[in-house]
């Protein structure tokens, strides 16, 4: 029989990248998964796919198919079987998209753990500074009350599963490239939970839990920043057979300031002072989250001069105090000027001799005289 090129089963092209392939494979092996697909030959297609990822999805194992084709694998003698699950996300994988994490389960009916659940919530650049009390409302599988969980009909109780004996795994023999291997596969029948319900809860359908939107809680602390998360115990999915429910994880998001930037504690802007207000020396305001603040600027402040208000930064979620608020003097030169604005600065250069001068230290102006005379 002869072997389609695996880059063609998966179609991706031979230059995909490991990413590409991972998505593709899942994709397909999605769409054909014996449990999912019944079409007569969706097996197929699926041991198909799953052999070429198999291959291509290891490096050097794909190298050495680049380089010898179907022959490469098995003449260079990879025998290792499936023990490197790891290395192409071998069927635990596959069931952890199906089922939802735990793929191959010991025991169903052992007290599991709810999944975490994640939501995003974005703050305003103030919000994330100060903190807030806040609900949210996420929808999540709660237990149903109908049937308390079990997924039976009240009054009715589910049966063991005669296929696996209540294992939730069946055993499957494969023949494979790399010899014959026994796999344990989750149990279709009862889809791993080791129990039939013959008579199933009319609310939830069997499945024993609901979705509701369910109004939850949220402290946000001063002083979170950008990607930290708020972790909100016990408000996760509900756990299975009396396990825990797992944990609600919020991630932040903070929207931009057209004034202010953070970084961690601190707070950076840029204040635009005029000419004469860098050349005279002024006392101005400056905006900050917790207030205006009156800073003085010396006579003879330069562009690009930083100035630090100390504790007007951004409170450490740890409690650690306030970062401060880093103010840049940025100079603006001025445009539009009236003809008497002119005139003034026309007798303001001729004074200063046409030169800017810097009395203190080798300023940057000199450096430019040098440079033009070549010194
Ligand atoms: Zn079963
Ligand atoms: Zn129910």
């Amino acid at each position: 029989m002869s072997k389609r090129d695996y880059y063609e089963i998966l179609g991706v092209s031979k230059d995909a990248s490991k990413d590409e392939l991972k998505k593709a494979y899942r994709k397909l092996a999605r769409k054909y998964h014996p449990d999912v697909n019944k079409e007569s030959d969706a097996a197929d297609k699926f041991k198909e796919a799953k052999e070429a990822y198999e291959v291509l999805g290891n490096e050097q194992k794909r190298a050495q198919y680049d380089q010898f084709g179907h022959a490469g694998p098995q003449s260079q003698g990879f025998g290792g079987g499936f023990g490197g699950a790891e290395d192409f996300g071998g069927f635990g994988d596959i069931f952890d998209m199906f089922f939802g994490g735990g793929g191959r389960r010991r025991d169903p009916n052992a007290p599991r753990q709810g999944a975490d659940l994640q939501y995003t919530m974005t703050l305003g650049f103030e919000e994330a500074i100060f903190g807030k009390e806040t609900d949210v409302e996420i929808p999540k599988e709660e237990e149903c009350d109908t049937c308390d969980g079990s997924g039976a009909k009240p009054g009715t109780k589910s049966k063991t599963c005669s296929h696996c004996n209540g294992s939730g795994q069946l055993n499957m023999e494969q023949n494979t490239p790399f010899g014959r291997v026994v796999n344990k596969r989750v149990c279709h029948y009862c889809q791993g939970t080791g129990k039939i319900i013959p008579d199933k809860c009319n609310t939830c359908g069997g499945s024993g839990t609901v979705k509701k939107r369910k109004k939850i809680h949220i402290s946000i602390p001063a002083g979170i920043d950008e990607g930290q998360q708020i972790r909100v115990s016990g408000q996760g999915e509900p756990g299975a057979n009396g396990g825990p429910a797992g944990d609600l994880y919020v991630v932040i998001q903070v929207r931009s300031h057209e004034f202010y930037e953070r970084e961690g504690d601190h707070i950076f802007c840029e204040m635009p002072i005029t000419f004469a207000q860098a050349a005279l020396g002024d006392e101005i305001e400056i905006p900050t989250v917790h207030g205006k603040v009156k800073l003085k600027v010396p006579a003879g402040t330069q562009n690009g001069k930083t100035f630090r208000l100390k504790g007007k930064g951004a409170p450490n979620v740890r409690g650690h105090g306030h970062g401060d608020q880093h103010v840049k003097i940025r100079v603006v030169t001025p445009t539009n000027l009236s003809d008497r604005q002119k005139d003034l600065l026309r007798e303001f250069n001729e004074i200063s001799g046409n030169q800017a001068t810097d009395e203190h230290e080798d300023s940057f102006f000199q450096r430019v005289k040098r440079a033009f005379k070549g010194e």
